[in-house]
């Protein structure tokens, strides 16, 4: 539907005027730490007061807490927050959902500047958590003040969904809200993650690929090189198993769809385990590992079992034995349409307000965006962002955390 060219305008100038404010905003949640536990953190608690303080300053005082018990933090507890700005009708909602733990710094020799302390520079602001996910945090929280201050009330309740444990897990951050509120959320909502995003802002996250990891242990007889046929060489079997892997599933699981980046299911060889330390010695164990990206429309146990079929060729041919085991299982969340009411109204957003042709895409997988779908409920994830999640001198570009704003104020003032 086509939105009022007036009001948005007005909205987007609004917008502009906090900049400043905005910079602010991320100095200060940058400067109060909030890592999990697994972390060796204290939690999100301080943090979540200094952001509900903010959001009662601006007049957003409907804030409800889901919070779970968690007693290895100080506070015995890890902070939810629902803020919701009352719409002119209550449903469907529009919902953006942003984490507010990060991970630590890392390596703090690779940081040029304190993690912990915002430094402006060329239009960029340096610091943990300044992108991840904070960018998405404040765009989201600054378009919703926008309505206030411009005394818009939006078509329909818009509310921002704060939550913690995203880097840990997520069973006491937004799991936990889905599960102890069970209707907060409705299918027919317009769910939003800013978590993740390419440079111009046109990528739409709509869905992922499942992830398997499988690790091959090849067993044979350790003996001196000199003397082959009294051992089992379990490395000349780990080759021929590699590349019949490798050429098996690429030729079972073929599928193409064009909505992912890369379109196919990709089955990479990956970590191989060290085994003996000289050269005249034939090893006499194996153990290495591939990565499998799966499209969601494959069933990851038919995946294992066409691993487990020629490593079962590879035990008769060289006399070894294969243990075949799932190192890791992540099964694909089920995608959001690309003709559903989420996407098309991002898409709108951006093309009206960054002026570039948004693309729904697929991604390897994953993002938190992926609890939501298991919920039944459509979610995209999208921002604008370099991506340099976790990574050492991690930055967010002034410009796109502004551009966010308005394309969120674009969404909500939708219908
Ligand atoms: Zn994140």
């Amino acid at each position: 539907m086509p939105i009022a060219k007036d009001i948005i305008e007005r909205l987007k100038k609004r917008i502009d005027s906090y900049r400043d404010d905005m910079v602010e905003f991320q100095k200060e949640i940058t400067a109060i730490v909030a890592l999990g536990p697994e972390y060796k953190g204290q939690g999100e608690w301080k943090r979540a007061r200094f952001i509900m303080e903010k959001l009662k300053s601006f007049g957003l005082a409907d804030i409800s807490e889901y919070n779970a018990p968690d007693d290895r933090v100080p506070e015995g507890t890890r902070p939810n927050l629902v803020v919701r700005l009352s719409g002119k009708k209550q449903k469907p909602a529009v919902w953006v959902m942003a984490h507010m733990d990060t991970v630590p710094p890392g390596d703090m020799q690779q940081w040029e500047t304190d993690p912990f302390e915002v430094v402006e520079k060329e239009g960029k602001l340096y610091g943990r958590g300044v992108e991840d996910n904070q960018q998405g945090l404040v765009s989201a929280l600054y378009a919703l003040r926008a309505f206030l201050d411009e005394g818009q009330k939006p078509p329909t309740d818009v509310c921002l969904m704060l939550v913690s444990d995203e880097e840990t897990g997520n069973a006491l951050g937004v799991e936990h809200v889905l599960k102890n509120a069970p209707d907060l959320v409705d299918p027919r909502d317009i769910v939003i993650v800013p978590d993740s995003g390419n440079q111009d802002g046109s990528m739409v996250e709509v869905a992922e690929k499942s992830i398997l990891w499988i690790e091959f242990v090849v067993r044979g007889k350790q003996v001196h090189a000199s003397m082959p046929h009294v051992g089992i060489n379990a490395a000349r079997a780990a080759a021929y198993l590699t590349v019949r892997v490798d050429e098996a599933l690429k030729k079972r699981f073929d599928k193409q769809d064009p909505v992912f980046d890369p379109p196919g299911s990709t089955f990479e060889p990956t970590k191989r385990e060290a085994n003996v330390p000289n050269v005249n010695t034939i090893p006499g164990e194996e153990r290495f590992c591939f990565d499998c990206r799966i499209l969601p429309d494959y069933d990851v146990d038919s995946v294992l079992k066409t691993a487990r079929e020629v490593a079962a060729t590879v035990e008769e041919e060289f006399k070894v034995e294969v243990e075949v085991n799932t190192a890791a299982l992540m099964k694909a969340a089920p995608a959001t349409s690309v003709d559903s009411p989420v996407v098309l109204r991002v898409m709108e957003a951006i093309r009206e307000v960054i002026g570039v042709k948004p693309k729904p895409m697929g991604i390897g997988g994953g993002t938190v965006g992926a609890v939501f779908r298991r919920h039944g409920i459509p979610a995209v994830v999208w921002s604008t962002m370099d991506d340099l999640a976790h990574q050492p001198n991690e930055y967010c570009v002034i410009d796109n955390m502004v551009q966010d704003a308005k394309v969120f104020a674009h969404v909500f003032l939708n219908e």
